[in-house]
């Protein structure tokens, strides 16, 4: 057993009317490393979160949180992680500084005003105190939300969609602090939708219908995928692009096509099948090929394109 990682987990399985919604799932993190956690909805980001941080009890799959036991530990688990959910938690009709100071009671945390003090400066909430938490936009509710989740001094953050419905502007201030706490050695894995945000991540894991499908560093993630990747774009009419989506897509062996700015991407993992179906268009006039590196999101659209929809 490494004592560095603090997540380290295998088998995770959460089943729900015979539906494994989590399956199989394996995780390592290493100590103050952030893990980016990515999904289409529904493939099970939040279940695992709560499995790891000891509310939901696995089907199957054993492991430990902090050196703490899944199952034999998970009170203790619960005490040691900050869980910060999709839904803000906390109580609209008090001030800022009342919902601290409420965590804080519930925590049964010691020297309560010097904590409540000192999440207030970490997160600059020291202005806005008296604030009603109902009236704060969605960045500052956040912030709210992250510093009662700091409040007893977790080791690890496990993060739900933190930044969803938050401006750009907020979204990075967000990322900064994360950063801050994972250089003082607290360890984070954080769901998101944002591919930026991933690109901020240490590491991935890449979640769809409750299986890893990926895992890694991006670069890692990018390289294992082995995907040959075309790019178009119009020289005249984008609608020559958006002509080309649905036949591309339909194509054999074409597991993505996505846009990204004016370029569409065309990618698969067969070079040969990639270049068969863009054959047809590649030399009709307006549009302009060219090869590509694959990105990340060519590389998640295309792992949920070969994923067995267990669902289905
Ligand atoms: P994500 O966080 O990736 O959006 P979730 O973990 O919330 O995914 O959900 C995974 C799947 O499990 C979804 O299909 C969801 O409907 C189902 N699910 C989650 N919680 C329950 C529950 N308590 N009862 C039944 N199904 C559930």
């Amino acid at each position: 057993m490494n004592g560095d990682l603090a997540i380290d987990v295998r088998g995770l399985t959460k089943r729900y009317d015979g539906r494994a919604v989590v399956d199989d799932v394996a995780l390592q993190l290493g100590t103050g490393r952030i893990c980016g956690f990515l999904g289409p909805n529904g493939s099970g980001k939040t279940t695992t979160i709560r499995m790891l941080c000891g509310l939901l009890t696995p089907d199957a799959g054993e492991g430990r949180c902090l050196g703490l036991d899944l199952k034999r530990d998970a009170l203790a688990i619960k005490r040691q992680v900050g869980y910060m959910t999709q839904r803000f938690g906390l109580y609209e009709d008090l001030s800022i500084r009342q919902n601290l100071d409420f965590v804080a009671r519930l925590f049964e945390l010691p020297e309560r005003p010097r904590r409540v003090d000192e999440a207030l400066q970490r997160l600059g909430l020291a202005s806005r105190a008296q604030q009603l938490a109902g009236s704060l936009s969605g960045g500052w509710k956040q912030r709210l939300a992250l510093a009662a989740c700091l409040l007893h001094e977790p080791r690890l953050l496990l993060l739900d969609e933190p930044t969803a419905g938050v401006d750009p502007k907020a979204r990075r201030d967000f990322w900064d602090e994360i950063h801050r706490l994972a250089a003082e050695g607290i360890t984070v894995l954080v769901s998101t939708h944002y591919m930026d945000e991933a690109e901020r991540c240490h590491e991935l894991a890449y979640i769809a219908y409750g299986k890893l499908l990926a895992r890694g560093t991006e670069r890692e993630i990018i390289d294992q995928a082995g995907l040959a990747v075309w790019a178009v774009q119009a020289e005249g009419d984008p609608a020559t692009l958006s002509a080309l989506l649905e036949p591309l897509k339909a194509a054999p062996g074409v597991l993505s096509v996505a846009a990204f700015g004016s370029a569409v991407h065309v990618a698969g993992q067969d070079a040969a099948l990639v270049e068969a179906a863009i054959g047809a268009f590649r030399d009709r006039p307006g549009l302009r090929w060219t090869r590509a590196e694959a990105n990340l999101e060519d590389v998640f659209i295309s792992l949920i394109g070969r994923a067995p929809d267990n669902f289905a």
